[in-house]
């Protein structure tokens, strides 16, 4: 953050590239040599801002990316060709011209799905990238565990699909290590009877690395929370692995004023001011990703001060209780999520205090938010 950025910003979040990178390096020096990489980037890379994380990532030497749909898929070929790009979600049948197009891989959960696209890429006189997907108990995409190796076989039969790889989802990584295991077993019992030879096999995320078993013949994760600098379970993933956070958010403050005791605060009266009190009105609120759930629940850093929100947050606005700082006036930064001197709100605990979790915290932060980014290479 510098003066700059204060000067002209009502609301940014500060991207730590280098940080961003040190996260990749160590996550990828504690996973077993030779297991691929799979760097998770949809949404807009968990609102990190695609272009400049997926740059990074190319430039830091991941084996591949994953996606959420085409359209994300589409930008990141347009930066460069030579990475695989899986889509983690269903095509639409309009859609699906552009996997042969850009040359990207599907995911194929149903034999109905392996059927059409392997007339559409016999049209195209092509040969379409798949990975089947496998539902070990997540209960979304994928073809049932038990009716795997038939639908394996199905596609094994449509000669415009070229398999690559195999996988699964966890449902419970972050919080429950014995249903991950379960899961993870019903995959091996799929790959039991099964070739594997050159297929890429995946099935760990970020809070399942923390169960992560080397023996398994996985030879490749899917990663996206933790390259973002965030622990999805308690206990650190990989047990050894430091991650530090990549995103900063900030606001600044835009007036102060004095009120008298009993005064309510903002939209539906939910708070009435104990005593005679300063408050200062913060230039975000939930049109920028201060969710409205942080009403009367979160604070922010102001001088290095927990300044707790008060009354509802608002579209453009949130009011902070100020009284107990002197020095506080209008244009100071106040921080959302990062730290300041000795005080720190994470986005996990922003996260907690709005009774949500990190990925939907990130997923938040508009597009109003100017992301400013920092951090040189480090070689
Ligand atoms: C989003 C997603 C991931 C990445 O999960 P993280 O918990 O962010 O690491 C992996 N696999 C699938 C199928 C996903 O949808």
């Amino acid at each position: 953050m510098t003066k700059n950025h204060q000067k002209q910003l009502r609301c940014w979040a500060e991207i730590n590239l280098a940080a961003f990178e040190r996260n990749l390096k160590g996550i990828q020096t504690a996973l077993p040599e030779k297991m691929r990489y799979l760097a998770v980037v949809k949404a807009d890379a968990y609102g990190h801002g695609m272009p400049q994380i997926v740059n990074r990532l190319m430039q830091s030497g991941v084996d591949a990316f994953a996606v959420a749909n085409v359209k994300e898929a589409s930008d990141i070929r347009h930066m460069g060709t030579g990475w695989p790009i899986l889509i983690l979600s269903p095509v639409l049948p309009e859609e699906a011209i552009q996997l042969i197009e850009n040359d990207l891989t599907a995911t194929i959960s149903t034999s109905d799905e392996a059927r059409w696209l392997n007339e559409l890429s016999k049209a195209n006189q092509s040969q379409l990238k798949v990975h089947l997907k496998v539902d070990t108990g997540m209960g979304r995409l994928g073809v049932w565990h038990t009716q795997a190796i038939q639908l394996l076989q199905t596609i094994q039969t449509l000669p415009h699909l070229s398999l690559q790889g195999i996988y699964t989802h966890f449902s419970s990584a972050d919080c429950d290590v014995q249903f991950t295991n379960l899961q993870r077993d019903r995959l091996l019992e799929v790959l039991k009877s099964v070739p594997t030879k050159g297929l890429l096999i995946h099935a760990d995320n970020s809070s399942s690395l923390q169960s992560f078993n080397e023996k398994n013949p996985f030879n490749a994760v899917r990663v996206g929370l933790l390259q973002f600098g965030v622990l999805p379970y308690p206990k650190s993933a990989l047990g050894h692995v430091h991650v530090e956070p990549v995103l900063s958010f900030y606001t600044r403050v835009g007036l102060i004023k004095e009120l008298p005791r009993h005064t309510d605060i903002s939209y539906g009266r939910t708070y009435q001011l104990k005593r005679d009190s300063r408050i200062a009105v913060l230039t975000a609120g939930y049109g920028d990703g201060i969710p409205l759930s942080l009403s009367n629940k979160g604070a922010v850093l102001i001088h290095g001060k927990r300044c707790p929100i008060i009354g509802r947050v608002t579209m453009d606005q949130t009011i902070v209780d100020v009284t107990d700082i002197r020095e506080v006036s209008a244009g100071d930064v106040a921080i959302i999520i990062g730290k300041d001197l000795s005080q720190s709100i994470s986005l996990n605990e922003f996260s907690q205090s709005a009774d949500s979790h990190a990925w939907e915290s990130l997923c938040s932060i508009t597009k109003r938010v100017t992301r400013i980014y920092k951090g040189s290479r480090e070689i």
